[in-house]
């Protein structure tokens, strides 16, 4: 607190993000990086840019990216909006499309810079309770009584469970006159995730923007690109809210990288294959181990052992360098949210919590 502080800065609870520690030979596996390098196409592209072109702004509208998502897509450019990661996205919907009189709904269990954006706007939100088996209900929202809109991480964060596109359209539906935010930070790591984005149901549904990343199934959360495909009207919003804030968000360097990332389909498809394969064993593998794990679509599991504290195991597992993450609030002090790893570090989380049982 300091005499300096305008009544804004001296109210906000700012988000903490999960730690980056500078340790040598730490298995990692506690803030959901892909454990796979980008594309080389991508490395490729960014040496391209490193010249006097630096000298230059880039395009305040990065439109060769946009038409790359717009391509890939299926959708216009102009229904495509960038931003300097997803957290930025999210942020000027939060201003540009999710501040209203009524509450803002979202999981009482979901994304936790959800209530950190409406403490900077000023933005009324009210937390949903999952189900008992930490699923969203639909009908908690269409019945709520007052709702200024709806965000919500899909597949869910950081349980990792997916709700079905049938049950986002029936939202969509029965809620036409509140936008609805649709958070697909892990979307790819769904088995069909093409079939499972609400990209899809974008032109159907003019209350729909959908929010994605490169941060996790593009391996590039070092570069910080995050986009918004929605109707025309609702990318405007948030142009006029960028427009209002900063004029450049990605750099040269993030939009060469990020259009390769974009083009090199099979990169993507390849590593994205190999993570949702050493998911499915290490959710055996964890099973065998006791644990309970909830079903998963992201590149993370949310597991918990019947016998064990989850803030004891994380402890008893950094102490073997190896980093997860644990969450001290109601209903999942006795989860860990565990990133999946390359094989090596998956075997190396088994062997160690195999250790820590044993013990
Ligand atoms: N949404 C969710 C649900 C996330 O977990 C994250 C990563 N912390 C983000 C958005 C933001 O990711 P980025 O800013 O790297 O795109």
């Amino acid at each position: 607190m300091s005499q300096f502080w305008s009544d804004v800065v001296a109210g906000l609870t700012p988000y903490v993000p999960g730690e980056q520690p500078k340790l040598p030979d730490l298995v990692k596996l506690n803030t959901n990086e892909n454990p796979y390098p980008p594309s080389p196409r991508v490395l490729d592209a960014i040496r391209g840019e490193l010249g006097d072109g630096l000298r230059l702004y880039p395009d305040p509208n990065a439109d060769r990216l946009k038409a790359a998502i717009a391509n890939r897509c299926g959708v216009a450019p102009t229904q495509v909006f960038v931003g300097n990661g997803s957290d930025e996205v999210l942020a000027h919907a939060f201003l540009g499309l999710l501040k209203h009189d009524a509450p803002l709904l979202f999981p009482d269990i979901s994304y936790s810079f959800y209530p950190v954006y409406c403490g900077l706007y000023g933005i009324g939100w009210r937390a949903v309770p999952l189900t008992d088996s930490f699923e969203i209900r639909i009908e908690d929202y269409l019945d709520a009584p007052d709702c200024g809109g709806v965000v919500f991480p899909n597949p869910n964060a950081p349980t990792g469970r997916l709700l079905p596109r049938s049950e986002i359209e029936r939202l969509l539906a029965g809620r036409p006159n509140q936008v609805v935010v649709v958070d697909e930070a892990y979307i790819d790591f769904a088995a069909e995730s093409g079939n499972e984005s609400a990209i899809g149901l974008v032109d159907r549904h003019p209350n729909l923007l959908v929010v994605q990343t490169l941060s996790k199934s593009r391996s590039l959360a070092g570069l910080r690109v995050g986009f918004a495909v929605g109707q025309v009207d609702l990318i405007e919003a948030l142009e006029r809210v960028k427009n209002s804030f900063n004029s450049y968000p990605l750099d040269r360097l993030a939009i060469a990288g990020a259009v390769a990332a974009i083009e090199d389909g099979a990169h993507f498809e390849a590593t994205r294959q190999a993570v949702i394969r050493s998911r499915e064993r290490l959710v055996e593998d964890m099973a065998a181990l006791g644990f309970a794990v909830l079903p998963s679509a992201a590149n993370f599991i949310f597991a918990r052992h019947p016998e064990r504290d989850a803030g004891e195991l994380a402890a008893a597992l950094r102490a073997r360098s190896i980093i997860v993450r644990h969450f001290p609030q109601p209903r999942i002090e006795q989860f860990l949210r565990i990133t999946i790893g390359n094989d090596a570090q998956c075997a190396a989380l088994v062997a160690a919590l195999g250790e820590i049982l044993a013990a």
